[in-house]
Parts: structure tokens; sequence; C-alpha cells
């Protein structure tokens, strides 16, 4: 009997499900978008019962799209966009407020009030994240605080928090269970690194009621099972991890000391750091990776906001083609950028840097340069982006990374790929496999089923294409340090 493994990718923009064969090849997808809402500038929700419809649809329909036997799916790996807050009320089953998606900034000002309290040494010692918006911990407190009769129903234990694992967990258990992994319970603020488990001092600092919060599970290993929803069958959850998690471990960085970063809207470095959570002294977020037979695997992580949506910008902005994938002959058009420097701070710089008031900048123009070089600039900017993050994590762990496994979509452009090696002096392998978020999940499934080997899935890592270093250290030095000049004038422009 063959048997399968259904992985659920619940993104920031679509609900994906993908069916993997035992061999964990990927053999059927199906993707569905659903609706952004943006009430107010700077403010970004989901409709969770949106999101949980797109996510049992793609579900259904990928199963009928491979032909393959409900009975046959031996698990279920999920796999979702990070720190998505939902509020749902525990007897209904109902929301009782709109997601309040990572992206969102409303509690900015929150954030700057527990700074001005000096609090937040404690959160970042005890969670590895920066007290910022980003995270779901402030997000909870601000649906508490806004949605009426909300706190009086938390405090009598009526109401349920959860990151989007715990809320499609929810529904595919009929309001079973109430769980998460510990990757998706360490992007909240409320969850302490050091003990694994969730911190009262942060809960009362925040104001969530303990009552709220899911149990933390395993990464990989049956925490649940879904009900009847998916073709009247039950079917253990076996997988369960953040996205950028999900996408280290399929990229099967399982090792310490291996790192993986995804090219897509933005760029996400993470590197495995091993069974201890070393913080960052360079402000970079020390966060889980997986836990797994109760064996925490913890990483350090640094995001870049503008990856690919710098090449989306000169597409759709500046009009400089009609696809992303045109940058890459345009670029090439031109031996160099000619002295063109951008730094596409466009909505302020991320890790290591992390200056909300930075904005965009192109410097080093003269009347010679063109269309080619500012594009052949775009695209090396995102490489020196990562860069910066590839250098900081070296200087927090006190080695030079040697190799750096790569995927996402802007991933497919040659050009950049091979500047990422000169400009960081680092092999850069492409596999095989891009779809690594997902497979991620499938993997933590089967190996939580049985139905996958560890040794199988390294060896299911193939290199597609492997770049090499094409200019010495010393050229790739003076590179750097010619960006990071052009990267201070970019600091601190709006006010
Ligand atoms: P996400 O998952 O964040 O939506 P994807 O992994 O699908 O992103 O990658 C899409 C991003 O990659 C877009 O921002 C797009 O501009 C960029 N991109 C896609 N193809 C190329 C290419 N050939 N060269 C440069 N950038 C590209």
């Amino acid at each position: 009997m063959s048997r399968y493994i259904l992985a659920l990718d619940q993104g920031t923009t679509s609900s994906r499900a993908i069916i993997y064969n035992k061999n964990a090849q990927p053999i059927a997808a199906v993707q569905k978008e659903f609706k952004q809402i943006f009430p107010k500038p700077g403010w970004v929700e989901h409709d969770p019962v949106e999101i949980w419809e797109s996510q049992l649809e793609v579900a259904r329909a990928v199963i009928i799209k491979s032909n393959v036997r409900p009975e046959n799916i031996s698990g279920i790996g999920i796999t979702n966009q990070r720190e998505t807050t939902v509020v749902w009320n525990r007897n209904t089953g109902k929301p009782i407020y709109n997601a309040i998606v990572w992206q969102d900034r409303r509690t900015s000002e929150y954030c700057n009030q527990l700074k001005g309290k000096k609090l937040e040494k404690i959160f970042t010692s005890k969670t590895g994240l920066v007290l910022d918006a980003y995270f779901s911990g402030t997000k909870i407190n601000w649906i508490l605080t806004h949605v009426e009769g909300a706190r009086k129903l938390a405090e009598n234990g009526e109401l349920a928090f959860g990151t989007i694992d715990s809320w499609l967990i929810w529904n595919l258990t009929n309001g079973k269970s109430h769980i998460t992994d510990a990757s998706n319970a360490s992007r909240t603020l409320c969850f302490n690194l050091h003990t694994m488990e969730w911190d009262q001092e942060l809960l009362d600092i925040l104001e969530i009621p303990v009552s709220m919060l899911p149990e933390v599970k395993d990464s990989s290993g049956t925490v649940a099972l879904a009900t009847d929803l998916i073709y009247k069958r039950q079917i253990p959850i076996a997988g369960v991890a953040g996205d950028q998690q999900a996408a280290l471990f399929g990229q099967m960085c399982t090792e310490t000391g291996m790192a993986k970063c995804t090219y897509g809207t933005g760029c996400f470095l993470m590197m495995n750091i091993g069974s201890k959570p070393v913080l960052s002294k360079n402000k970079l977020l020390t966060t889980v990776g997986w836990r797994i037979k109760g064996e925490t695997t913890y990483a350090l992580e640094g995001s870049v906001f503008m990856g690919g949506a710098t090449i989306q910008w000169l597409r759709d902005g500046l009009k400089f083609f009609e696809n992303a994938a045109e940058s890459e002959a345009l670029a090439a058009s031109v031996t160099s950028t000619d002295g063109v420097i951008m730094v596409p701070a466009l909505t302020g710089l991320g890790a290591p840097h992390w200056d909300a008031n930075a904005r965009g900048t192109i410097i080093g123009i003269t009347r010679g340069t063109t269309r080619a070089h500012i594009t052949r600039a775009a695209l090396e900017s995102i490489c020196y982006q990562v860069n910066d993050v590839l250098t900081t994590m070296a200087k927090d762990r006190g080695t030079q990374l040697i190799q750096l496994r790569v995927d996402g979509g802007a991933t497919a452009n040659s050009f950049m790929m091979q500047f990422q090696s000169s400009i960081s002096s680092i092999e850069v392998h492409r596999p095989t496999n891009l779809e690594t978020t997902a497979l991620g999940a499938a993997y933590l499934a089967g190996l939580g089923v049985g139905l996958f080997k560890m040794n199988k899935l390294q060896e299911n890592w193939k290199i597609d294409t492997s770049f090499k270093p094409k200019i010495n250290k010393g050229e790739a030095d003076a590179n750097n340090s010619q960006w990071l000049k052009a990267v201070e004038r970019s600091k601190n422009w709006a006010s």
C-alpha cells in the first residue's frame, strides 16, 4: 500500500496544500489566495474564517487532484505564516476579531511604552526576540483592550489565543485540541526559551491570562487527530512548524552551523545553533528551530525587508521591465553598476541596522547611468543586505560560514546567486526542490509517523546549482565597505 503525507502551507497571501509520496516527492499541489484587509495605514488583517476555509478547500482539492485515497494519507504537516494572532471564543469557536497579521504595526506605540519602562531587556533575555509589534504578544493585548467585553471573557477562561497553526488545528480537530508547537510559541513574546514554557512574568506585563494560551507540543510526532473534515478520515497531525523554521528543516540544515536563506518578498536568514539558546549580541533573533522528542534545536535569525520586493518595485513602480526574470539579462548587459549603489530601505532597514527611519537611496549616479546599471545595483543590494546579516551571524558565532543553502522565488536569478557567493566569500547551494517550507512540514510529519527516515531525507536534498566566489576576499571587502558607506547615507532620513 502506498502512503502519503499531506502538507498544509498557510502563508501570508495564500493557503496551499501539497501531497508527498513515501519518497518525500511532491505529487500534487493546490493553492488559493485570500483577502488582505488594510483597515488603516500600517494595519494588516486577515479573516480567520476565510483562512480556515481556504485551507480546508485546498486540502480537499489536492486529494482529488492527486488521486490519493484519503485513507492512505499517513499524516498531516502544518506550516504557517508566523506571529499572526487569532483570538476566538472557546464556546462558539468564533474569532472575536480579525487575525492581526505579523506585518501589522498598530502596537508600535505600546512597544515604545514598554521600552520606556525599561522592559525590553526582560523580553529579549527570556524570549530571544526584540520588543516589537511584529510578534504576537502585543497584538493579543491589543485585542483584549479594544474588543468590547474581551478582557472579561478572557479572565473567565472563555477565550483562546493561537497563532495560525493553533487556529487550523483547533478547526481540524473540531475544537478538541488547543495546541501549538515550540517554534510557533517562540514567536509570541510570551514563551521562555530557557524553560521552554509560557512565562508568567511576561504574561503579567502584557496582561494576558495564561488560560488563553495553547499547550506547547513537539514539532514532530502525532500531536492531534484531524477529525472527519477531510474526506471523513481521521488523520494524525504529526508535524507543525513556523514557515521559516520549516524551511530550515526542509533544507536539512539539521547540524549546528548550517544556514539557509529564503529569497522571497523579503529575505530570511536562519542558522541552526544547536541545543543552547545563545542570545545574539548583535540584534539578531534567537528562536526555536524545532523540538523533536522533547529536544530543542535553536536557531539564529535575521530578516531583510526588501528582497525580491526591490525587483517588484523596479517592475511595477519604475516600469523597468514586465517580469522580474528580465532583471537578470538586464543586469548582465553591463559589466558593473559603474559605481551606482542602491540601498532599498523603502520601508526602513531590518537586521542588523534596525532603522525604521532609513529610506531608499540610489547613490553614485552619473550621466552615463542607465536602467541596466540601476537594475544591477538593485540585485546586488539584495545580496549586500543578506551579507550584512551573514557577517553579523559570523560575529555572533565567532566562525565564518562557508556554505549557504538558498530557496525562494528570487533564487531563480543566477546573477544574484553568483553575486551573493562572491560578495560573501561563501559557497551558495541552490537545491533541486525550492519549495522548502511545505517540504519541511511534510518531513516533520513523515518522520513523526515513521514514514520517513532522517538519513533518506538527507539524501533527498540535492544540489541543482553551486555558486563559488569569483572575486577575492580583498575585493569583496572593498565592495562591502563601499556599500556600508551608502547605508549610512540612507539612515535616519524620515523623521
Ligand atoms: P513570497 O513567497 O514572499 O511571495 P516568492 O518566493 O514567490 O515570494 O518570490 C517572489 C519574489 O521574488 C518577488 O518579490 C519577485 O519580485 C522576486 N523574483 C522572482 N523571480 C525573480 C528573478 N528572476 N529575479 C529577481 N527577483 C525575482
